[in-house]
């Protein structure tokens, strides 16, 4: 399975602060290894480690980067999510399963560079939507919902219960 990490584009550290929280901690259930976002903002940082703190696993954040860089750095596929991309259901089986996958969402605008620059423009449905919904449903039919009960090794685990809650709390 591919090494997963999200790139986030045009996040506004005011406006977009729960959004670009969500994407992040969506992306790191289902299964992303870490997470880069344009703009510094330390407080999404402080709040994605305290949840990787708290229930585990290695997903990384770093804010500030550049979006060039990031691409340009890193070997591997390059995915990015719009509405005006191709449908998800064929661009699926041409997405290569091995090595790194950049997975880009914007927030605002995206450059048209981006466009170019990926290697897929992969809609998940040809209507304006969210972020958070479409890395989402991208990364399970991508990583076929393997990594959502998988054991992080976390100070806390929350176990799955049919009823009421049950979280084991090792810390
Ligand atoms: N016009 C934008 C677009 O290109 O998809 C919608 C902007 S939306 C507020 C912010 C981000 O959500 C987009 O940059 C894209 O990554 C994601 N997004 C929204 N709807 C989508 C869809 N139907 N398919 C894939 N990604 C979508």
């Amino acid at each position: 399975m591919s090494d997963i990490v999200i790139l986030r584009i045009g996040h506004r550290p005011q406006r977009d602060k729960r959004v670009t929280t969500h994407v992040a901690l969506a992306a790191r259930a289902l299964g992303a290894k870490g997470i880069y976002v344009d703009t510094k903002d330390t407080v999404l940082e402080e709040n994605i480690r305290s949840v990787v703190g708290r229930f585990g696993g290695d997903f990384f954040i770093e804010t500030g980067v550049k979006w060039r860089k990031v691409v340009d750095d890193h070997d591997g596929t390059v995915v990015h999510l719009t509405m005006y991309g191709q449908r998800i259901d064929e661009a699926l089986d041409k997405i290569p399963r091995e090595g790194r996958m950049t997975l880009i969402v914007g927030a605002e605008k995206v450059p048209p560079e981006i466009y170019e620059r990926a290697d897929f423009n992969v809609s998940v449905g040809n209507q304006p939507h969210s972020e958070i919904a479409a890395a989402a449903i991208f990364l399970d039919r991508f990583t076929e919902g393997k990594t959502l009960y998988e054991n992080r090794g976390g100070k806390m685990s929350v176990v799955p219960n049919e009823r009421g809650k049950t979280v084991v709390d090792l810390s």
